[in-house]
């Protein structure tokens, strides 16, 4: 029997080293659907050689395209946003939740709810609605396993762990591209210039929440929601050679710490054979060319997105929310080339100040939340560029 995989974002960086991964063992896999936003070419191909019995489409305008380069194949072809929902919640051994940003909720939850095995990517959706959906995991007995390689590794060592007996989780950063910038210099920065991470190869988003840290951010909120540990028993400590990908201290002074090239298909296969191991491509750590690993202490005053983050996840209630779509509201006008590097950071910080207290009951106030911090922060990027 091979277990049946669903990708949500197959198109993406995360989807297709999946896919990668899962082409190379057949007899361990199959799959059972993959979705996209827009690149329906892709999405067709993937299908196709893949042979998936479904795909899905979010912009159901792509749906009839999609239809038409899948004709004779026997995979079923649908579109738009419940289309996706369903997709997500439909039988399957293990559902990969590998959209970007906080539309990739919905789905992830609708798997959650199903009971489902979710391989978690999709930081943005724990930031925004950790303590529903860990709620919601508990109440259907869904798993969540996370493919972010520093929980992954922290889920890792914890397998050593009798429970109970941890001190202090600690995320390691390769520090991005700008880790040794002056101010000055993230001031003109272009948007090819935050992508191009030192390390790590990743979707366009991702790179950039890398280069102002607020990717360190999202995943101390991450780590909160996933391990249950409070803001001060989680640190950030920069690691420029990303080798050790996060490092778990117990209470008796003993840190485990997991390592690997710095290759998401490591963490990803962890998820795709868990609770077992396979096999993958990955390059193998040589340490004695690697000779020394270095660390260092994050700077806050040049980086201020860590320090936002940590503030939102104290502050707990609306607040992951709106410094999440705040960021990527801001992240997409950077890379529009409408708003400068630093003013990624700004406008979080903005969005933060003016943000009223509340507590979400449900997903569909995450999304009003959601919502209506876009809206807000959007007329205020178009007030100040008029
Ligand atoms: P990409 O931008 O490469 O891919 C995103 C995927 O999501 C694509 O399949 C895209 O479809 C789909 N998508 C985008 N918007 C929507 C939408 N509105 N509705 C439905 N589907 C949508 O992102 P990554 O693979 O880099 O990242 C995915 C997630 O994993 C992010 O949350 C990221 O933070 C996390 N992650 C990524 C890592 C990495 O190495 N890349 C490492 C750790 C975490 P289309 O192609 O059609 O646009
Ligand atoms: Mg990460």
């Amino acid at each position: 029997m091979t277990r049946r995989i669903a990708i949500l974002g197959a198109t993406g960086s995360i989807g297709t080293s999946a896919l990668d991964l899962i082409e190379r063992s057949p007899e361990l896999f199959s799959i059972s659907a993959v979705t996209a936003a827009t690149k329906v070419a892709d999405l067709a191909d993937i299908a196709r050689r893949s042979r998936s019995a479904l795909a899905v489409i979010g912009d159901e305008r792509l749906l009839p395209e999609l239809r038409e380069r899948l004709a004779g194949t026997g995979c079923r072809a649908e579109g738009g946003r419940s289309a996706l929902v369903a997709a997500a919640a439909a039988e399957a051994d293990l559902v990969i939740g590998a959209i970007v940003g906080c539309a990739g909720l919905e789905p992830v939850m609708a798997a959650v709810e199903a009971g489902r095995t979710v391989a978690l990517a999709n930081k943005e959706a724990l930031v925004t609605a950790g303590a529903l959906m860990t709620e919601a995991a508990k109440a259907s007995g869904a798993t969540i396993l996370p493919v972010d390689s520093e929980h992954n590794a922290i889920f890792q060592c914890l397998a050593c762990s009798r429970g109970g007996d941890v001190s202090r989780i600690i995320l390691t950063a390769s520090g991005g591209p700008f880790r040794t910038a002056s101010s000055e210099m993230m001031a003109s920065a272009t948007p090819s210039q935050a992508i191009a991470h030192p390390t790590w190869s990743m979707g366009a988003k991702i790179s950039v929440d890398s280069a102002t840290l607020m990717n360190k951010g999202l995943e101390l909120i991450e780590a909160h929601f996933l391990f249950g540990l409070p803001s001060q028993q989680i640190d950030i400590l920069i690691h420029p050679r990303s080798v050790i990908h996060s490092l778990v201290e117990f209470v008796d002074g003993s840190v485990l710490a997991q390592l690997g090239s710095p290759d998401m298909r490591i963490p990803i296969a962890y998820a795709l054979a868990w609770p077992k191991r396979m096999p993958t491509p990955a390059e193998r750590l040589d340490l004695a060319a690697i000779g020394s690993l270095a660390f260092e202490s994050p700077d806050d005053r040049r980086f201020p997105a860590l320090r936002l983050a940590r503030q939102a996840l104290e502050a707990g209630g609306a607040a992951p929310i709106v410094l999440n779509a705040a960021n990527e509201v801001a992240v997409d006008a950077f890379l529009a080339g409408a708003i400068p590097f630093p003013a990624i950071a700004a406008t979080v910080a903005d969005a933060l100040d003016r943000s009223r207290d509340s507590t979400p009951l449900s997903i569909a106030d995450v999304l009003e939340i959601d919502r209506a911090t876009r809206s807000r922060v959007g007329a205020a990027m178009k007030a100040s560029c008029a």
